[in-house]
């Protein structure tokens, strides 16, 4: 083929190789497949991000950017095709390829759909709930999240030239920032062309994303404080560009997400003839060979008790034997080779370091088969499967990651040396336990749960609809302590806030309300001038308040409502057992029949623009209302959500109220009212 000519896309211009472009071979041939390197003004980029992309993103809410996302989604979706086929020269088979081209697509539905639901139809996101800080209420404090304004730069690794680049997109762009996108040179060919599909579809506004093929000069030096860097790749590089002293002097975030030893544990109950066992095999053969090892998520250690090793090796040989090695392009093969020659001198380099604590017991580099390629010209390598005799002294196991088709297995007496072995990793981002015992996994958990990011845990009543050791997902956190980076990424909305700002504002109830575009309760509020129930999505006003007549609770209605609904417990029955309740002053109503009765009061029968009631939160019941007491209710509009092209959600604040003005219950209702 025709070398690619691989283009930056920089202040809304295509920017072709430069002089310092640099050739990318393919991982199958070695030939020449594409040819990247473009000289930049990395300083114009930055602008255009901070003056044209973050200004025309922050003009639109969260669920704006939600549905952006998810049109950009559907848009990618239906010319995937194209980048499973440049996907076979960075040795990836159609699996291979899934995880990264369908997995990035997946993960952009993910946020859009997480975004509608979980985030304001707004452009504040407001955090918690208000701190009362003063008696009257008229001092109070809140905290709210609002987007970066600057740009975010993404370092992105080789392995996942498409999730990489849209696992980071999805949350930088729903939080209203724009980005920069940098990815691996060795398949940036890969990541070009998804890019491009992005820049063609038009859904994007301008400035909101832009691509670096080749380095990126002195891009990280020109970085303000309101920028974020998203690094993923080796912990040396992440160490080299996290301690520049610039990044340090500004405070600049730097999130990192770097090499990990994960471990995968087999429990003391998995024997050879359990479910777990072959489970085991079976996930860890995976891991080892999907992507040619090539995950940062792989299970690089085995740690398995010492009565079945002999049993479990025996099992992974006869499994990883079916393995078979060559071109990607050929439907039979399982691996494909890795993604460049330095990367198979490197993973070769690494397997013969901790070969020095273990001996491998299957897969020789220098003898092994090749389907359909020349095992000279493509980084191919078999995998390798090592055997630990002295887990607990060895270090260089622990620490050394070959990113290929390597592991470890490494045998334990107890499951508290199996929780040290794994911990001695120094922070990963994923480690598994397969058990069917639940004390187990409560005792890994504990004890392992905060040198992770995931545990994932599966057994015989999981597998058949368990995701896999290795598949981060968007719902959640990606990540890990220590040697892993020490960063966190996607675990859905939780994603999007490392691109925002938290900030704890303090002022009255109407400044806060002003600020998070909502009403708070002891605002100002104003009388409705006719039946909020009546009045349109669009006509209901923050702040607009029904107040409703009162009504008397008789001991015939809380007797009625006993037998009616067989709800006969003895605080509304019996007079004696009430008072001996310290709650109660002797019998009292439900709480349900205060519900219902406010509801009675407050509803307007008629059909209208309120088209349900969808359920309500935070109800608290405060006050007990006895016979002869009475209740009357305020009904608030509280905050207004667009749900539909013809509907949205309207929240309501309620407050139940006696014939003394002390309140009996509090809650917040939902109902969907149409538009017109
Ligand atoms: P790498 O060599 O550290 O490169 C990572 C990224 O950094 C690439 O885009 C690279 O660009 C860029 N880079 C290198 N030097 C730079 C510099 N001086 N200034 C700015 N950017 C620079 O890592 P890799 O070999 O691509 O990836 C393999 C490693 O990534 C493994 O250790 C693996 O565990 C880790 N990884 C981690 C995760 C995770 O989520 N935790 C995911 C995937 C991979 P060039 O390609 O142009 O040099």
């Amino acid at each position: 083929m025709t070398a690619l000519m691989l283009e930056s896309f920089a202040a809304g211009k295509w920017i072709g190789p430069g002089p310092d472009a640099r050739a990318i071979a393919s991982a199958v041939t070695g030939e020449e497949v594409a040819v990247a390197g473009s000289a930049l003004d990395f300083q114009a980029m930055l602008d255009h991000a901070r003056t044209v992309g973050g200004p025309k993103l922050r003009a639109m809410t969260f669920h704006d950017r939600a549905r952006m996302l998810k049109a950009l989604a559907t848009w990618l979706g239906e010319r995937k095709a194209k980048l499973y086929e440049l996907s076979l020269h960075a040795g990836c088979t159609k699996a291979d390829a899934w995880i990264d081209v369908d997995g990035g697509i997946g993960t952009l539905f993910v946020f859009a759909s997480k975004g509608r639901r979980e985030l304001p139809d707004a452009q504040v996101y407001v955090d918690g709930a208000i701190e009362q800080l003063s008696k009257k209420g008229t001092f109070l404090g809140q905290h709210i999240l609002t987007p970066l304004q600057g740009a975010a730069i993404h370092i992105n690794a080789f392995n996942f030239p498409v999730w990489g680049m849209l696992e980071k997109l999805a949350p930088t762009l729903l939080a209203g920032v724009p980005a920069i996108v940098k990815p691996a040179t060795a398949t940036s060919y890969v990541a070009e062309a998804c890019f491009r599909m992005m820049i063609e579809s038009g859904i994007l506004p301008d400035g909101a994303v832009q691509f670096i093929a080749g380095g990126t000069g002195d891009l990280l030096d020109r970085l303000i404080p309101q920028d974020v860097v998203s690094f993923t790749g080796s912990a040396a590089t992440a160490l080299m560009l996290r301690s520049k002293p610039h990044i340090l002097q500004h405070s600049i975030r730097f999130i990192a997400e770097q090499d990990s030893l994960n471990a995968s544990v087999l429990g003391p109950d998995a024997t050879p003839d359990t479910p777990e066992f072959d489970l085991f095999v079976k996930e860890a053969v995976r891991e080892m060979t999907a992507k040619a090892g090539q995950k940062c998520t792989a299970i690089r250690r085995m740690i398995v008790p010492k009565a079945v090793e002999g049993d479990l090796i025996e099992a992974l040989k006869a499994r990883l034997a079916k393995t078979v090695i060559g071109d990607p392009a050929n439907e039979a093969v399982r691996m494909g080779p890795l993604a460049s020659l330095a990367q198979r001198d490197d993973v070769l380099a690494k397997a013969a370091v901790i070969g020095t604590e273990a001996e491998c017991v299957y897969g020789d580099p220098n003898a092994f088969a090749v389907e359909g390629a020349d095992a000279q010209k493509g980084a191919f390598v078999p995998p390798m499967l090592f055997r630990c005799p002295d887990p607990a002294g060895a270090s260089k196991i622990h620490e050394t990651e070959a990113f290929g088709p390597v592991s470890t297995v490494m045998a334990y007496d107890t499951l508290d040396d199996a929780i040290a072995l794994a911990n001695r990793g120094g922070g990963s981002l994923v480690m598994s336990l397969i058990t069917h015992d639940p004390a187990v996994a409560r005792a890994v958990a504990m004890e392992a749960g905060a040198w992770h990011g995931r545990i994932y845990i599966n057994d015989r009543d999981s597998m058949g609809e368990s995701t896999g050791h290795g598949s981060p997902l968007p719902h959640l956190t990606h990540g890990g302590p220590g040697r892993a980076g020490g960063g966190e990424e996607m675990g859905g909305v939780r994603g999007v806030f490392h691109y925002m700002q938290r900030t704890s504002v303090q002022g009255s109830p109407d400044m806060l309300g002003a600020v998070a575009g909502t009403f708070v309760p002891g605002s100002k509020t104003f009388e409705a001038d006719r039946h909020p129930f009546t009045k349109t999505f669009g006509e209901l006003q923050l702040g607009e308040t029904l107040h409703t007549r009162s009504r008397t609770v008789t001991l015939e209605d809380i007797e009625h409502f006993a037998e009616f609904t067989g709800d006969t417990f003895y605080a509304h029955m019996d007079e004696e057992a009430a008072k001996a309740n310290p709650f109660f002053p002797g019998r009292v109503a439900h709480g349900y029949l205060l519900l219902s009765f406010a509801a009675g009061l407050f509803v307007e029968p008629s059909p209208g623009p309120v088209l349900a009631n969808v359920g309500l939160e935070g109800l608290k019941f405060m006050k007990p209302v006895s016979p002869g007491d009475s209740i009357k209710v305020a009904l608030t509009v509280k905050r207004k959500t667009r749900r539909t092209d013809t509907y949205g959600e309207v929240r309501w604040h309620v407050v139940l109220t006696n014939q003394d003005d002390e309140t009996v219950a509090e809650y917040e209702l939902h109902t969907m009212n149409a538009y017109a």
